[in-house]
């Protein structure tokens, strides 16, 4: 067993093997130490290796998932090794002493699961692979448990923010590939080879030519080799779901990097939670299929005006018709996820269930789809939509004549097909009752006759059916004469057989053996037809998630005061009362109203810059401005009173590295990188926000590069962009910089107290704030107070050099601080020399005592 298991073990590579031992999944070494402490179970051992004890730890095979899913989750991949015979099978080849063949039937890895119980309903579960060929780069993505299958043209420059807008539970490349870094695993060179990809696509969809998918170039092949060979491999021969490919073109969509993904946390936060994102503020979906589709919407903001109307039409029809949301809402709630259930009958990991999910979702499709027909006044996507709805008559007759109700998970038992399906096997289930009947008739028999009450017909997996007597009436079956045959003796009880019993016996097993094949060729022909329509049962489970999240947006509308967005065609961002959802719902917790704000940006007026204090609400309002743009591309209304936008090709945000250190994350470094990133890359019709750039490095460097920043991006790039600042010095750029204007965000001192209005005003901050800040956050009154001293110092200082524009250099900082701190010294000295220390009192000696502490702690 041992040789079979290290054989196994080195098939398996990289992966935590299941051995297949009896009703467990047993792993051994250190396969055993590392399951053990990731699922917090028993390591024990067994048997011997080279003088030493195997560790050894097991699940049960029936509970295997949920321990899979943990595995899985702490980034493990794992390999199950089953019996690929029956024990009577290994007898008849070798014997009594033959060992069960086994194999590794499935490698399961993060990014190959269909299991309900191992993937989280709300989001896709995507696998990529990266190709490279001809000199050109590209992704191809699966999703095997919808049957999705994406390709990207992607670039160099451009593959990072690809692949975050898929974010793929797992990514693989060829070995030795230079984008190792970017993905979870490496594979063989030869299963990213171009011209072996073409074949593999053309095998799998049977075609004689992949022009009807579109042109792909030869990276486009190689990745999509890659990734199919990949699958294959994970799945031991039995390829899963994978619907035609889709091309998807980098300039379908908006442009949006990784670092920007992250700081305005479309689909999680910087701490990778999906509550707190734009994602949750808005995803008001019922459906698991909807809430995927939300993801990928707001992932990927469309390019096309065309297509971003299409999808607001529809939105505004479910906004204005009440009734006809709720009806369709609650239509869809009802619904099973028919994607899912349709990719694991697929992949051959199907049971009754997912045919009845299917029948039940189907069934509710056809009924939403006639719903829909009546609405008058249709927009073009529900015209679209509602015929994919309804092309499935003739499987939801045959799934609903054949399957009961609620179709079990486990089809061992069999229980599924309904009756009245098969005569025959009604005959057969007949027959197994009529037996079942003459089994209590003869129970009743047998009592009678021995007058044993206590006496019982059971059934087991050795004996079969028998009786069974306590031990203290067994004597009287025991007689020759008595018509019964002893069987075995336990503690307490004596089983027996009987000729009658035995007859019966037979007949009602073989009538449930022949009653489970049936059932079972049923299972498979009806799997068949899921199959034979799988393409358009796809398209269904597809058009259903549109309608939940055009429904969702709606909702989501109306709840929260939501406009939709004219789309203008030129560079304009114009949004009055726009608010920022997930900063607007935290306040709303608490009983605090959000603030709305207004943005126009337009040719004239192409950059904002945004001045004054910490927590007066800069960085909110320039995200609020960016979300409202990703919402309105990806076909959603939008947190404002009225929007008018102009198409974003690229949108940028960054935040100063001092800001996301907080976080624990970024560097200088980083923030310059990116910063380049974007002088490099922003576009007349791309959108950027900037947050205090500039600020991780000392203050001349900083404000030096802002300033270059800003003036680049004027100049240049000449996209909209909205830059905070804490740098009064910049708002001089106003001076030289014609389409840059410059705003505020106000505040009032009231009784000597800061309040925060969170108002964006037109014109600079008319100071800075940051020590009244510091003062509201609780810095001890002392070191304020010090603070105050050095800046007025250093102003007295710039007045002295003619501030910024005669130079940033001589601002004397550390001498002024010096010199602030040598004129405290100075009144504690002039305090002592004028002491008389003669003529004080005692007590006035204290006094004195307690007051030099205070001037040396106060300044
Ligand atoms: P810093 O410069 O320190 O980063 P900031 O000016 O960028 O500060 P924000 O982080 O945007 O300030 O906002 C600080 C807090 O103020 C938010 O967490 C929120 O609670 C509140 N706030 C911001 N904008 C508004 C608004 N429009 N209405 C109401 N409250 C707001």
């Amino acid at each position: 067993m041992m040789a079979q298991y290290l054989a196994l073990k080195a098939e398996a590579e990289d992966c935590l093997l299941f051995y297949r031992m009896g009703d467990f999944f047993e792993l051994f070494f250190d396969d055993a130490k590392v399951a053990a402490a990731c699922l917090d179970i028993a390591l024990t051992s067994r048997g011997e290796h080279g003088g030493e004890k195997i560790p050894m730890c097991g699940v049960p095979a029936h509970s295997a998932e949920g321990y899979l899913a943990r595995l899985i989750k702490a980034g493990h991949r794992v390999a199950i090794a089953d019996q690929t015979e029956t024990p009577a099978e290994a007898k008849k080849r070798g014997g009594s002493k033959a060992l069960v063949a086994r194999g590794i039937v499935r490698v399961v890895t993060a990014g190959t699961l269909t299991e309900e119980a191992l993937l989280d309903s709300r989001a896709a579960n995507w696998c990529a692979a990266i190709g490279e060929a001809g000199g050109g780069i590209a992704i191809a993505a699966a999703d095997i448990s919808t049957g999705r299958f994406e390709i990207v043209e992607s670039s160099a420059a451009g593959l990072a923010a690809d692949l975050a807008r898929l974010a793929p539970a797992e990514t693989i490349v060829a070995e030795a590939s230079e984008h190792a870094m970017l993905a979870t695993g490496d594979r063989p060179k030869s299963e990213f080879d171009s011209g072996r990809g073409e074949q593999r696509l053309k095998a799998l969809f049977g075609v004689a030519t992949l022009d009807g998918f579109g042109h792909f170039s030869r990276a486009a092949l190689a990745a999509a080799g890659g990734l199919v060979a990949y699958l294959d491999h994970t799945a031991r021969g039995s390829l899963p779901f994978l619907r035609p490919p889709r091309l998807a073109r980098a300039s379908e969509t908006m442009a949006i990097d990784q670092a920007t993904r992250e700081s305005l946390e479309l689909v999680q936060t910087t701490s990778g939670q999906r509550k707190g994102s734009l994602l949750d503020a808005t995803d008001r979906t019922v459906t698991g299929a909807g809430a995927r589709l939300l993801a990928a919407d707001i992932a990927a903001p469309l390019m096309d005006r065309a297509a971003i109307d299409a999808r607001l039409d529809l939105v505004a029809l479910f906004h204005d018709e009440p009734s006809l949301r709720e009806t369709v809402r609650a239509a869809l709630r009802a619904l099973p996820d028919i994607g899912r259930a349709l990719g694991r009958l697929v992949a051959g990991r199907g049971s009754p269930r997912d045919l009845g999910q299917l029948r039940d979702g189907l069934d509710g499709a056809w009924r939403l789809g006639e719903r829909l027909d009546r609405v008058e006044l249709r927009p073009a996507l529900l015209g679209e939509l509602t015929p994919q709805l309804r092309g499935h008559g003739a499987l939801i007759d045959l799934y609903t004549r054949a399957l009961v109700p609620a179709p079990p998970i486990d089809a061992g038992d069999g229980g599924y097909i309904a009756e009245g399906y098969d005569a025959a096997l009604d005959d057969l289930r007949a027959t197994g009752a009529g037996g079942r009947r003459a089994i209590a008739a003869l129970e009743a028999d047998y009592r009678q006759r021995t007058g044993i009450n206590a006496l019982k017909v059971r059934h087991n997996g050795v004996l079969g059916y028998h009786i069974e007597v306590p031990a203290k009436h067994a004597d009287a079956l025991m007689a020759p004469d008595s018509g019964f045959t002893h069987r075995q003796t336990l503690a307490g009880v004596v089983r027996f057989n009987a000729p009658d019993l035995h007859d019966v016996a037979m007949k009602l097993t073989q009538a449930g053996a022949h009653a489970l094949a049936a059932e079972a060729a049923h299972l498979e022909d009806l799997i068949a037809a899921a199959l034979d329509t799988r393409e358009t049962v796809a398209a269904t489970a597809d058009a259903l998630a549109r309608l939940d999240v055009a429904a969702a947006l709606a909702e989501r509308a109306v709840e929260g005061g939501w406009v939709r967005p004219a789309l203008a065609d030129h560079a304009c961002f114009e949004v009055e009362g726009g608010r920022h959802p997930v900063v607007e719902a935290a306040l709303a917790v608490t009983g605090e109203r959000f603030v709305a704000n207004d943005c126009a940006l337009s040719e004239n007026s192409r950059l904002w810059l945004v001045t004054g204090p910490n927590m007066g609400g800069k960085s909110t309002f320039l995200r609020q401005n960016a979300l409202i743009a990703v919402l309105a591309q990806a076909g959603s209304f939008v947190p404002a009173a009225k929007a008018t936008l102009g198409l974003v090709d690229r949108l940028f945000s960054r935040v100063g590295a001092s800001d996301n250190l907080a976080r624990g994350r970024s560097t200088f470094m980083v923030e310059m990188v990116e910063t380049a990133a974007i002088l490099a890359q922003a576009t007349p019709d791309s959108f950027v926000i900037l947050d205090e750039v500039g600020r991780g490095t000392s203050t001349y460097d900083g404000l030096a590069i802002a300033w270059a920043v800003v003036e680049a991006i004027h100049e240049d790039n000449r996209c909209r962009c909205l830059f905070a600042t804490h740098y009064h010095e910049l708002t001089r750029l106003a001076e030289r910089c014609d389409a840059l204007s410059l705003h505020h965000v106000r505040v009032r001192e009231w009784k000597g107290e800061l309040v925060l209005l969170h108002e964006v005003a037109d014109g600079p901050a008319d100071r800075s704030y940051g020590l009244a800040v510091a003062r509201l956050a609780g810095m001890p009154p002392g070191t304020v107070s010090r603070a105050k001293a050095v800046l007025a110092k250093l102003e007295a200082g710039r007045e002295k050099t003619g501030g910024l524009a005669a130079g940033l250099d001589d601002l004397p900082l550390f001498a002024a601080a010096q010199e602030a701190e040598e004129e405290e010294c100075d009144a504690l000295r002039s305090e002592i020399e004028s002491l008389d220390v003669d003529a004080l009192s005692p007590r006035d000696a204290l006094d004195m005592l307690y007051r030099l502490k205070a001037l040396a702690r106060d300044g």
